[in-house]
């Protein structure tokens, strides 16, 4: 049904009383808070207000230790997950994103760690030589459980120009 229909509204009905019949009345809440590294960035994507560049104005780079003590900040408001993007930093070094998972996890250990965008993980590919199942492996060691969906907005190539200028295509976001 899901391949065959258009009916989204027909599609969320079947999903309610799957639903509905698994779980009966009862909801569970995900609460989910970002936390973003830092906003420096290479790229400059048409549709994003996030970025900017070294040395500009707002331009910030988290210690982990501060990107620690934030995350803590946050887990009385009942967190369940942390949502973690940053933008193509030029210089921080790979070995920066595993230890801060490490050191969020050993913070926070009851909280799902929810990290990067495949664009990130293609720009970890670049700056640390190793390939995504490498850095993938290595994230997942030090916390990693699920990866956020960003950079996957438009893939065609025509339109995609327009509004991305880093090098991550549809092809390695996809791998
Ligand atoms: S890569 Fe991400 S942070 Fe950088 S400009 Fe694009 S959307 Fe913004």
């Amino acid at each position: 049904a899901l391949y065959e229909s258009d009916d989204l509204a027909w599609l969320g009905g079947l999903a309610h009383e799957v639903r509905t019949r698994q779980n009966g009345d009862v909801v569970y809440f995900n609460v989910n808070r970002h936390l973003n590294m830092t906003n420096v960035c290479t790229a400059s994507c048409a549709y994003c207000s996030f970025q900017r560049k070294p040395g500009e104005k707002d331009a910030y780079t988290m210690r982990i230790e501060e990107a620690v003590r934030l995350a803590k900040a946050m887990e009385g408001e009942h967190l369940t997950e942390l949502h973690i993007v940053n933008g193509l930093h030029p210089n921080l070094p790979w070995r920066y994103y595993p230890r801060s998972l490490r050191e969020l996890k050993k913070a926070l250990p009851h909280v799902s760690l929810k990290a990067f965008t495949a664009t990130e993980i293609h720009h970890f590919e670049t700056i640390s030589g190793l390939d995504a199942g490498e850095i993938l492996d290595e994230l997942i060691d030090a916390g990693l459980e699920s990866l956020t969906g960003g950079g996957a907005e438009i893939f065609d190539w025509e339109v995609r120009q327009h509004i991305v200028d880093h090098n991550t295509h549809w092809e390695d976001w996809s791998r």
